[in-house]
């Protein structure tokens, strides 16, 4: 959360070029990949089907984000129309969405280049009965993300999108959404100014709950992304409690975190998804994965110093 007082010293810790370079070298590549599957989709899809294996939907991310040129966001829509084909040759038992970051098709230099991206990643989607997720991205994308996805969802159903309830703003954002959509709720990841945000750990999971309730009565489907167990015991108690149809809503972790949750709540026969990161573009990814705990910090530094000597 924006209010951790570890994510602005770790996040300037990251941005320091001999860290970056050490943490993306041969020495910091094998700790990595705690949190990211691989740098190639066959490494992708390998995680994909083991996690198949435990009875675990997948969500995969191809890693990149704010694209320096308008040929890179092409790129990203082709990486992404690839991985809905090797998703689609996989088979119907592999249940695997995509998820896509706007920056990364081109939000920043147009929308509408961004939009025609989009568009040929969901027709391929469509193509395969495959859904494909928004991220949401640090505050100043927010309006556009919102006003891309509205945009979308009144020509695409199998297109959804992401709300942070860190941000003040979240609860008059969900009264807008377009009827019945598929929305991704976090706690949200990115270094955000403190007016914007909710600072207190407490007030993040009690806007996080409010956000669960108003947007199933809104007739929403929800994706309760968290590894926070109380939040989900929270969500799971919900819906037991109003008979509410499962598919409703599902539970969605991160790669290499809490597999003893993901198990455990597959294992109870909810629907689990996990989301799948690769590709060369891992550094931003990661920094926020160890922004989010201490202790991932310190095992990092302490690994890269290890095997440096
Ligand atoms: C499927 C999915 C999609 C996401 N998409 C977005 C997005 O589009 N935009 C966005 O801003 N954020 C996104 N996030 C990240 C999210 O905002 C949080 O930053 C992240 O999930 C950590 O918060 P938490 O809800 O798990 O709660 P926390 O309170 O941070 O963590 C609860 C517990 O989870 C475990 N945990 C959490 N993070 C880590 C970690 N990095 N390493 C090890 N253990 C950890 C710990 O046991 C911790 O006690 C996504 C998260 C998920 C699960």
């Amino acid at each position: 959360m924006s209010g951790s007082p570890f994510r602005a010293p770790v996040m300037w810790v990251t941005g320091n070029r001999w860290f970056r370079r050490m943490a993306t070298g041969a020495l910091g590549r094998p700790l990595a990949s705690r949190f990211v599957a691989g740098e190639t989709l066959p490494e992708a899809m390998v995680a994909a089907e083991e996690l198949r294996g435990r009875g675990i939907a997948t969500m995969l991310d191809h890693l990149g984000e704010n694209v320096s040129a308008p040929e890179q966001a092409a790129d990203a829509a082709k990486a992404y129309v690839r991985a809905l084909e090797a998703i689609g040759g996989a088979g119907e038992g592999l249940d695997a969405a995509i998820s896509i970051k706007l920056s990364q098709l081109g939000l920043d230099f147009s929308t509408e280049l961004c939009v025609a991206h989009v568009e040929r990643v969901l027709e391929a989607a469509a193509g395969v009965g495959r859904i494909v997720m928004i991220d949401m991205e640090s505050h100043a994308y927010v309006d556009r993300t919102l006003a891309v996805f509205r945009d979308l969802r009144d020509r695409h159903d199998r297109v959804g999108v992401c709300v942070q309830s860190y941000l003040r703003r979240t609860a008059s954002d969900v009264k807008e959404l377009p009827p019945a959509s598929m929305i991704r709720l976090v706690k949200g990841a990115y270094l955000e100014p403190h007016e914007l945000v909710f600072t207190e750990r407490r007030e993040v999971d009690r806007s996080f709950r409010s956000l669960f309730v108003a947007l199933i009565e809104a007739g929403h489907r929800v994706h309760v992304a968290t590894h926070d167990p109380r939040l989900i015991e929270g969500a799971k108690q919900y819906v037991q409690r109003h008979g509410l149809d499962p598919s409703r809503v599902e539970y969605q972790m991160l790669f290499g975190i809490r597999r003893d949750l993901q198990r455990r709540l597959a294992a109870e026969e909810l629907p689990v998804r996990v989301y799948v990161p690769y590709g060369a573009e891992w550094y931003p990814y990661l920094t926020r994965r160890l922004a989010e705990r201490p202790a991932n910090m310190w095992f990092f530094l302490s690994n890269l110093v290890r095997s440096g000597r």
